[in-house]
């Protein structure tokens, strides 16, 4: 077991301007940490091995946070397989073989629920990894993501370093991409049902059947939850991250139609890719080590909104 980590240890957070990365730099902060380490992609291209190894040798992080990848939504995966694969693996791999060289002590590597096979028993225990077939629409990124973890895992065994791995469900907050055709649903529905209200139309279009079934953690949630892993956690499983609850995607377009103000017709349209049916975490593990998730959907969507409404207001400005 981890004890708590010094303060004044180097801290790099890789991918420190997404949205789970930013979360991350926010708490550390927060939490009184003094030296955390950041390059952004123009000053490193995480992709490049060499220039990753030179990073790492220069600023002897004693503990990585791995936050950087590609990610997406159901159509950017669907768009762009070869390059969610090529570009997480070489990220990782620069990453975690710099670290691994310099034998830095503690490394928490981030996956994502859609590694775990499409059709297991939910809620979903992290014990299911590897029995069964992936999600078509983002096999590409979860075979990325699996090999991350079994590098993990890998590393622990081979070299006895404690690193470990955290799966986080579907993430949402400050800092989310709002593109409509690339980003995960709950910022396109935010984007959507905004823009709805604005041009007072009467109808906004939810991609597929509606029925699947979703989580959602807000990031400020899962940040809180690497630090406890990092703090107090060293197995070679990897630790779900979720809030165990999940709803369809008619109810979170419900929901984020009543936070906007949207009060027009909700329609689906089925010509568009469903993903998998579901995938609720179990958070057992995680939950036996103290964490919990704070943020209720409601009280997240609200923020995240207006978090949404003054980025627009300062880009128009
Ligand atoms: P997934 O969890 O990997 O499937 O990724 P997404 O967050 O992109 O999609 C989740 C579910 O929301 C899928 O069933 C989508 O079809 C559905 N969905 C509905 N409307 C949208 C939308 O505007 N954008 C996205 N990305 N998904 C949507």
């Amino acid at each position: 077991m981890h004890s708590p980590l010094n303060r004044d240890v180097p801290v790099y957070v890789a991918g420190h301007t997404g949205l789970v990365g930013s979360a991350c730099v926010r708490l550390l902060r927060r939490r009184g940490f003094t030296r955390v380490v950041t390059a952004s992609s123009a000053e490193l291209d995480l992709r490049d091995h060499e220039a990753t190894a030179g990073f790492l040798r220069r600023h002897r992080p004693e503990v990585v946070l791995l936050a950087a990848a590609r990610v997406g939504g159901i159509a950017a995966n669907h768009a762009a397989p070869a390059d969610f694969l090529s570009d997480n693996l070489r990220i990782q791999l620069s990453i975690m073989d710099a670290a691994r060289a310099l034998r830095i002590p503690r490394l928490l590597f981030l996956g994502s629920s859609c590694i775990y096979p499409r059709d297991c028993p939910q809620p979903i225990h992290e014990s299911v990894l590897l029995s069964g077939p992936l999600e078509p629409t983002n096999e590409a990124y979860a075979v990325a993501k699996i090999a991350g973890v079994t590098q993990v895992s890998s590393v622990r065994r081979q070299d006895g370093l404690p690193w470990i791995s955290a799966m986080p469900t579907n993430l949402y907050g400050p800092g989310d991409s709002f593109d409509p055709e690339r980003s995960h649903v709950l910022p396109a529905l935010l984007r959507k049902f905004d823009e709805a209200v604005r041009e007072d139309a009467g109808t906004v279009t939810v991609w597929g059947t509606g029925t699947p079934r979703r989580e959602f953690l807000h990031v400020d949630d899962l940040a809180e939850a690497c630090l406890t892993l990092l703090e107090h956690y060293d197995d070679d499983s990897p630790v779900n991250v979720g809030t165990g609850e999940d709803l369809t995607i008619a109810a979170l377009a419900e929901l984020v139609a009543a936070t906007v103000g949207f009060r027009g017709r909700i329609a689906f349209d089925p010509r568009r890719p469903d993903g998998t049916p579901r995938k609720v975490l179990d958070i057992s593990t995680i939950r036996a080590l103290g964490w919990a998730p704070r943020i209720g959907l409601a009280e997240g969507l609200r923020s995240t909104y207006a978090w949404y409404r003054g980025a627009q207001e300062v880009v128009v400005r």
